[in-house]
């Protein structure tokens, strides 16, 4: 059962409650170059992040953020930003006010912010009505907290728990606050999320932090966001990985797609079924007529959202051979399947049932042309 934390708002997103879990996401240029950072917004916010972080690390940072906020309206993209506030973010917003205001919520680490510094930013969060993520990090657990902890889990929890209760001090509102408690080790991650969503009502942040680059990041991060998303806990999440020198910084958001719908929490885009192919299947056509056909899904489906109403619910089947093709297709919407050992010729599915046989040099294309259709027919606006 899905544990029903308070709804937070954060600018025009809203967490929590029944709300499903939204994806977040981090820039890394220099926030003072108003330019890039905003480019940078815009192209993670194009690739799917419904709510952007940005390092305000001094007060000329903070002085960009309106011009930012500012750069990505003109665009109309209206994406909540986030200001991500360490050691010194009560005295930047003390003195920045017209940052305060832009942000739509604040991210405190409770690990490097000074006590005074901390309700302090609570109370100008108050001041313009901002959420806050209170977000501890095993890796900048406060000193003395670690002394007194058996382990980094225990550490940040105990971390969490001294902020709640800074928070309740002052009746700082809870449907104001998310909690994250982010560490690096899998294990760790999903022991510390248990006990975060059974000792407190908040909304949860969650993700893996510094999971590390490649597959191996990649694969770290599915497992512990599978894991707890599973267990309906997380009501926003960030995939945290090093891109590759010249990889996308929007890739950790196409992860995070992936991994809401692999789990059937919310669908993104249409979803294909193929299987690996086996002695069953002649030669290297199964893997080329599965690869061109993705391919061409991946690059026509900005457009079918666009036209067509619930194209990111298709689902198509493309298999091998006929021991799992018929039945995979009456789980699609449209499916295409090989004899087995056999090129240029496949049977085709809509709905389960076969509705042509292909054959020849052209299957690929004809084939496409029959999903084009079905796409245009059965998902109109
Ligand atoms: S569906 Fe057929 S070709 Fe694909 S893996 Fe199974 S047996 Fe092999």
């Amino acid at each position: 059962m899905k544990r029903i934390s308070p709804v937070v708002k954060i600018g025009n997103v809203k967490i929590g409650g029944n709300f499903p879990p939204v994806l977040q996401s981090m820039t890394a240029t220099d926030t003072r170059d108003v330019e890039k950072t905003s480019a940078e917004v815009l192209a993670l916010h194009a690739a799917g992040a419904e709510i952007v972080r940005i390092a305000v690390p001094d007060f000329e940072s903070a002085r960009a953020v309106p011009k930012i906020f500012e750069k990505i309206s003109q665009k109309n993209a209206v994406v909540p930003l986030v200001g991500d506030f360490h050691f010194n973010g009560a005295e930047i917003l003390k003195k920045v006010p017209e940052c305060a205001r832009a942000l739509s919520k604040f991210r405190i680490n409770p690990g490097n912010t000074a006590d005074a510094g901390f309700l302090e930013m609570l109370e100008i969060a108050r001041k313009f009505e901002k959420p806050v993520r209170i977000g501890a990090n095993a890796g900048s657990v406060a000193p003395e907290i670690l002394k007194k902890s058996k382990n980094l889990v225990d550490a940040v929890i105990r971390t969490l728990e001294i902020s709640v209760a800074a928070a309740e001090s002052i009746n700082f509102p809870a449907d104001k606050i998310v909690l994250s408690a982010k560490l690096s080790n899998v294990l760790d991650t999903i022991a510390a999320h248990k006990i975060l969503s059974e000792k407190f009502p908040h909304a949860l942040h969650v993700g893996l932090t510094e999971s590390g680059s490649g597959l191996g990041g990649e694969i770290s991060s599915a497992v512990a966001l599978g894991i707890l998303l599973h267990e309906k806990i997380g009501d926003t999440v960030r995939v945290s990985i090093t891109p590759r020198p010249g990889e996308a910084r929007t890739r950790e958001v196409e992860i995070g797609k992936q991994i809401l719908q692999s789990l059937g929490i919310r669908n993104f885009f249409p979803k294909i079924v193929s299987c690996p192919g086996c002695g069953r299947t002649a030669g290297d056509f199964y893997q080329k007529m599965t690869a061109e056909i993705s391919d061409r899904v991946a690059k026509n489906f900005p457009i079918w959202r666009e036209k067509f109403s619930g194209s990111e619910n298709l689902k198509i089947s493309i298999l091998g051979c006929v021991v799992n093709g018929p039945g995979e297709a009456r789980d699609a919407d449209f499916g295409i399947c090989l004899p087995g050992r056999a090129e240029n010729f496949a049977l085709v599915f809509a709905r389960g049932e076969k509705i042509c046989d292909l054959r020849g040099e052209n299957v690929i294309d004809e084939f496409w042309h029959l999903l084009e259709r079905f796409v245009a027919e059965n998902f109109k606006k």
